[in-house]
């Protein structure tokens, strides 16, 4: 059986960037794909990296077959920026299924194909879409793929996912504020990640940076490695940090890197995320 995975498509927060500075880590919004033994797409988010995913979908002749499952944490614009221009959104084949917490989520998806946004409109799209509401705490199955849910803290809401194929799992957690957890919700965050073999968490902002925009919905990266340690039972697990801010070089990421694994307390792997990067379950 093959392993868990994940594959960064896009892991850059609030806006897409290219500059030769940010050229190692990547420019694209949040888009995961998660690797797994069944022959559905599964992926979190539409920011700007479903575009490369979708289109590295629609090269491969004939086109593979299989739903295509996409886990939404939530819609502010750089989760669901790439979608317009997804060629799955465009392709005959394709039949995806949209899975949110949000009820007006069809009409949500529906407004992005629209004048004088975007000249191609959502009755004209060759591809079947499906929608499907989630609450909050759901779990799926999906084959021999199982979905668990978290509500996090964010504005307006977001969701992470746990994915879980046998006894290996991973969850995304993006765009969660860990400093402002309540007492419920702490619990609730430790016990959805006591299982992971790994996590890719939000960890936007420094410290600083984190005091500075309380309640913007993410969490620092100095918070990550900490509640992430203390909440993962696994001592060889990996703690990835994403959704990294537009502003972040590649130099200052290394440098993060370097500085997270040095105030780590246990045994875990702590990295950057990388887009176009492979991380699986050990
Ligand atoms: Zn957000």
């Amino acid at each position: 059986m093959a392993a868990l995975g994940v594959k960064i498509w896009g892991c850059r927060g609030s806006i897409s960037c290219s500059s030769p500075s940010i050229a190692k880590y990547g420019g694209n919004t949040t888009c995961y794909e998660i690797l797994h033994n069944g022959n559905e797409k599964v992926i979190v988010d539409g920011g700007t990296g479903i575009f490369p995913l979708g289109l590295a979908w629609s090269q491969q002749k004939p086109v593979p077959r299989g739903n295509i499952h996409v886990f939404m944490s939530h819609v502010h614009w750089d989760h669901i920026q790439g979608l317009a221009c997804c060629p799955m959104m465009h392709h005959p084949e394709a039949d995806l299924t949209f899975y949110s917490h949000l009820d007006a989520i069809e009409s949500i998806v529906q407004n992005i194909f629209k004048e004088p946004h975007f000249p191609v409109r959502w009755k004209d799209l060759l591809s079947k879409i499906s929608f499907k509401i989630i609450t909050p705490g759901e779990t799926l199955q999906l084959g021999d793929l199982k979905v668990a849910t978290l509500k996090q803290v964010h504005p307006s809401d977001s969701l992470g996912f746990k994915f879980i194929q046998k006894s290996q799992s991973l969850a995304i957690m993006t765009d969660h504020e860990l400093e402002l957890m309540d007492s419920k919700t702490t619990e609730a965050t430790a016990t959805f990640l006591n299982d992971v073999n790994l996590v890719l968490h939000d960890g936007m902002f420094t410290t600083e940076e984190q005091i500075e925009k309380k309640g913007w919905g993410h969490s620092a990266m100095d918070k990550v490695v900490s509640f992430c340690e203390g909440a993962l039972g696994t001592e060889s697990g990996q703690i990835i940090i994403t959704h990294h801010a537009p502003y972040r070089s590649d130099k200052d990421l290394d440098d993060h890197e370097v500085r997270c694994q040095k105030i780590a307390k246990r045994n875990h792997n702590i990295l950057m995320a990388q887009e176009n990067k492979t991380y699986f379950c050990k």
